[in-house]
């Protein structure tokens, strides 16, 4: 496994190139600034709206994205992964020239070969681990955020140095950008969405309607639970102390109750087989046609799970646990 930092990069390879934001959203507007202000030369290409208006105000040139992927020698796609195909197929695929370079910050599209470029061009991901507001935060307090980048096609044997370039320009050489794959990005992102996240929800849910069952007040064990913000500050410290590390800041009860409960625990092994069929849909690309199959069809499952999460009746009662705190984690 590789870090690359500020050392092991340069900008000089993209320095007489004109680099094309496709899509000034959260990625597309941190990524244009921070290149801006490492000195090179951005475009951007966007639908006129609000977003245009922005990246206008911001002092780009904005273009349409036809124009863009034009002009642009590196085409940046940072528009919502859902789209992408459709952008690219309608509007950039029949103006790619031979030397481009095609980069992503997700490996999804090209992994599940929604996009198939062609081998004239480089295809590479600069794919931040961190939403857009931080990469622009942190790069301008001089710090940077991590990225993960790949290579997936090198037509002109410069493409490892055009990712290392873009993520010193975004700032990631200097945390550190990590080189991985576009199948390991995407099936680590996906897993994580579809394996962890529902486990933990689930976990959250299910120990929220027990304790409010068995009579505890609502907003009291949403308080205990998340509300206070106690729980994020302990994912902050797993990330800046470790997992285990980070529990010196508890108290001893804390921990022996947290590690016997652990071991404890009758379903642990039995996380295994859900986790299995999670990595087996994401690596023989069912879950990629299910979510193809939704999208085409007007997303109506995803509506149906989104309708019942809002109407889930915890949204009222943190509402309540807000007004009797008086207080909200900045
Ligand atoms: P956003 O949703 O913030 O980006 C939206 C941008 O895409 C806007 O400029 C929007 O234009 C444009 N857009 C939306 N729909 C269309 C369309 N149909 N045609 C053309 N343009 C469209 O995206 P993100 O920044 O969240 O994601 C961009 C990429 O970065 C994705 O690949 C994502 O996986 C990846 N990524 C995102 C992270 C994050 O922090 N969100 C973290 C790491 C990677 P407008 O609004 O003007 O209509």
């Amino acid at each position: 496994m590789k870090t690359y930092f500020d050392a092991d990069a340069s900008l000089d390879v993209l320095r007489n190139q004109t680099l094309a934001i496709i899509g000034y959203g959260n990625q597309g507007r941190a990524q244009a600034l921070n290149l801006r202000d490492s000195g090179l030369r951005v475009i951007v290409g966007n639908l006129r709206d609000a977003s245009a208006t922005q990246a206008e105000k911001d002092g780009f040139p904005v273009l349409s994205i036809d124009q863009a992927a034009e002009q642009g020698d590196v085409l940046a796609l940072l528009i919502p992964d859902e789209v992408q195909r459709k952008v690219y197929d309608d509007v950039i695929s029949k103006r790619l020239r031979p030397g481009q370079t095609l980069d992503f910050a997700t490996g999804y599209n090209i992994h599940y070969g929604l996009i198939v470029p062609p081998k004239t061009v480089d295809v590479i991901m600069v794919a931040p681990r961190m939403m857009g507001a931080i990469v622009r935060e942190s790069f301008e307090r001089g710090e940077g955020s991590p990225a993960f980048v790949a290579v997936a096609q090198d037509a002109t044997g410069q493409a490892l140095r055009k990712a290392l370039a873009w993520s010193m320009g975004i700032g990631a050489t200097r945390a550190g950008a990590v080189e991985t794959t576009f199948a390991e990005e995407t099936e680590l992102d996906l897993f994580q969405e579809q394996a962890f996240w529902p486990m933990f929800f689930r976990a959250m849910l299910e120990s929220y309607q027990f304790l409010v069952d068995k009579g505890f007040p609502p907003e009291i064990v949403t308080m205990e639970m998340y509300g206070t913000g106690e729980a994020s500050e302990i994912f902050g410290e797993m990330a800046r102390q470790g997992m285990f590390k980070q529990m010196r800041l508890h108290s001893p009860t804390s921990r022996f109750g947290t590690l016997s409960g652990a071991q404890a625990l009758p379903f642990g092994n039995q996380m295994r087989p859900f986790m299995e069929e999670a990595l087996a849909r994401i690596r023989d690309g069912r879950f990629a046609k299910e979510w193809q199959r939704e999208q085409e069809a007007g997303y109506p499952v995803f509506k149906k799970l989104l309708a019942q999460a809002e109407a889930h009746p915890i949204n009222e009662v943190e509402e309540r646990m807000h007004r009797l705190l008086k207080f909200k984690l900045e």
